[in-house]
């Protein structure tokens, strides 16, 4: 199970598409993932299982 704490771009509050990241990190359970809006922002997730 994944606990989401951000969905929407942090600069224009627009929903982000959270299955399609840009990036994805890994450390250890945790999961950070990047998403870069149409506006230039880019908003950071983390997600741990
Ligand atoms: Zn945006």
């Amino acid at each position: 199970m994944f606990e989401r704490l951000a969905c929407t771009c942090e600069g224009c509050d627009r929903p982000l598409t959270v299955d399609d990241p840009e990036l994805e990190f890994r450390r250890g359970e945790c999961r950070r993932r990047a998403y870069e809006c149409g506006c230039g922002t880019v908003t950071i997730t983390v997600a741990r299982r």
